[in-house]
């Protein structure tokens, strides 16, 4: 018999030491196999076991932790204890792609995912944030419908750009978002290399309980870079882990990538005359009205130990705030608060919460009344299961007027936000193609769109296609119109039945 435990040996999942790693348990070396091997029954079925459900959207992602350090004094506008001035927080944070699945490449042009877990002494905090300022759609009715647009067809389980241009040019409200996907910054160089919003207006209460209406812009300090199309659909065929990879080797070499946190500040009043609806997730609050307010600096410094442990099984969910921060009337958002969690409970289980990347771990004493479930390991021995009770555990009882509310009055509905005199669907669309881009910029997106336009987008789509562009601005979209056709006049090539590089 050779050495049965080389290196130490190995346990089985109750920690025994373990017969072999190497050789299953058979009737003679050459008959069958025993049911009773408990070792190689507990490897088999565990490895049937060994993956939660990949997230619906933003499946492929990348994480690290790091902190965010407060450097300049807020606290005029919040009491958040992670704001305050000079604070260290430390936290996690989780990019990602949005529309592929687990194993996509990192360089297919997609939004970006940029979530952020604040270990706050007062709660975990949340900002399930993405790479832009805005979004696609307004309301998250729509979400589900959105996301399924850009995956794959029922039949043939194929990703379809007619279904994509078909969902975005009956969603007009789609063209800001979509013009900045289509543009230098909806394929970023890396994670470190883009910017990161939170894109709802969140409110902001301060110790005297004044509230503001706010928005996180994180600005990279590596300076924003992005990949042509052409680098960005060759790296995706060499290295499709290639933002995965760039952070995980710049951390690991000691280059830890930061960005620098400023908020822009709307006094909550504004919000009630401003001349567009400030809640409206397709829209940006210009610069001009609302500068940027500088804030401090988060910075990634560790890598995951274990990708699955600490990144696949962290939880970002929007509803957790912290006092001193809460929502706001924006529809996607409210949807939002909801669906996080949600999902998570399905995903991971319901103790999610429990696991040591998600916990609270930074507050002194968390006092929970939910409990039990599937894998709960936390507990209060035999402390009182319900509130109120006379045992002397404690329980919360705030009954009157919150602190992060706003006024809301109204018959139950079921339409779009109130108009007001600049709430358009293609205005601040237009304000990114001519006032911010170059001409070079604007030959790229030309480019762009029109390529991913005749990567299948049916005959039938096409005039509505143009029609949006033309309402995003008349001149690129007869651009893109003029370009599309010239490329459809050609023979179609796509997908050949034998390509290159085929041997025997
Ligand atoms: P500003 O001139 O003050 O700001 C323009 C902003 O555009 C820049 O600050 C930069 O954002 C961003 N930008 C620069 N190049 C690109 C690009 N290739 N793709 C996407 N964004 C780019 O003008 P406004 O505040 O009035 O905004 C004008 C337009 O700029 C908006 O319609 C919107 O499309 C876009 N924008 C505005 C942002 C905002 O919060 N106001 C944020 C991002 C884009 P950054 O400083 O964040 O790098």
């Amino acid at each position: 018999m050779t050495d049965p435990h080389p290196h130490g040996g190995s346990t089985t999942v109750t920690g025994a030491p373990a017969d072999s790693d190497r050789n299953s348990l058979s009737v003679g070396p050459d008959g069958p196999l025993l049911l009773h091997d408990h070792h190689f029954i507990d490897q088999m079925a565990h490895f049937n076991r060994e993956r939660v459900p990949e997230r619906n959207v933003h499946a492929k992602g990348s994480g690290a932790f790091g902190e965010l350090v407060v450097t300049e004094d807020v606290s005029a506008y919040t009491k958040a204890a992670l704001f305050q001035p000079g604070v260290r927080t430390e936290m996690l944070a989780r990019f990602s792609t949005v529309a592929g699945e687990q194993g996509s490449p990192d360089t297919w042009r997609d939004p970006r995912g940029f979530s952020l877990k604040f270990y706050t002494t007062e709660g975990n905090y949340d900002l399930v944030g993405n790479n832009t300022p805005v979004f696609f759609v307004r309301d998250t009715m729509k979400f589900p419908h959105f996301i399924r647009s850009q995956k794959r067809r029922g039949g043939p389980g194929l990703r379809d750009n007619d279904m994509q241009w078909d969902f975005w040019t009956h969603n007009p409200e789609s063209a800001h978002q979509v013009t900045w996907l289509m543009g230098d910054r909806g394929l970023p160089r890396s994670y470190r290399h883009m910017n990161g919003y939170g894109s709802h207006t969140y409110m902001w209460i301060n110790a005297a309980g004044e509230k503001f209406w706010i928005k996180y812009h994180f600005k990279t300090d590596q300076g924003v870079k992005s990949l042509t199309q052409e680098a960005g659909d060759r790296i995706a065929g060499e290295d499709s882990d290639f933002h995965r990879r760039d952070l995980w080797d710049s951390i690991d070499r000691g280059d830890h990538p930061s960005w620098t946190l400023h908020v822009q500040v709307m006094p909550y009043e504004d919000a009630k005359t401003y001349r567009f609806n400030p809640f409206d997730l397709t829209k940006v609050w210009p610069h001009a009205d609302y500068p940027l307010i500088k804030v401090g600096t988060m910075t990634l410094n560790r890598n995951p130990e274990n990708f699955f442990a600490q990144i696949e099984q962290a939880s970002f969910e929007p509803s957790a705030v912290v006092p001193g921060i809460g929502f706001s009337p924006d529809k996607m958002l409210l949807g939002r608060v909801f669906a996080y969690a949600d999902t998570h409970r399905y995903r991971i289980g319901p103790n999610y919460h429990q696991l040591p990347v998600n916990r609270p771990k930074n507050v002194e004493n968390p006092n929970t009344y939910t409990f039990d479930g599937p894998m709960a390991y936390d507990h209060r021995g035999d402390e009182p299961v319900y509130a109120p009770n006379s045992y002397g555990r404690g329980y919360s009882d705030l009954t009157g007027g919150v602190e992060d509310s706003w006024e809301t009055d109204g018959e139950m509905v079921r339409q779009a936000y109130t108009l007001r005199p600049e709430d358009d669907d293609f205005g601040q669309a237009r304000t990114l193609v001519n006032d911010v881009w170059d001409d070079d910029q604007r030959d790229r997106f030309v480019a762009n769109v029109s390529g991913h336009i005749l990567g299948g987008v049916k005959e039938q789509t096409l005039p509505r296609v143009f029609e949006y562009w033309k309402n995003v601005d008349a001149e690129i979209g007869k651009r893109i119109e003029e370009t599309v056709l010239a490329g459809a006049a050609e023979p179609p090539a796509p997908h050949p039945t034998e390509p290159d590089g085929v041997l025997g």
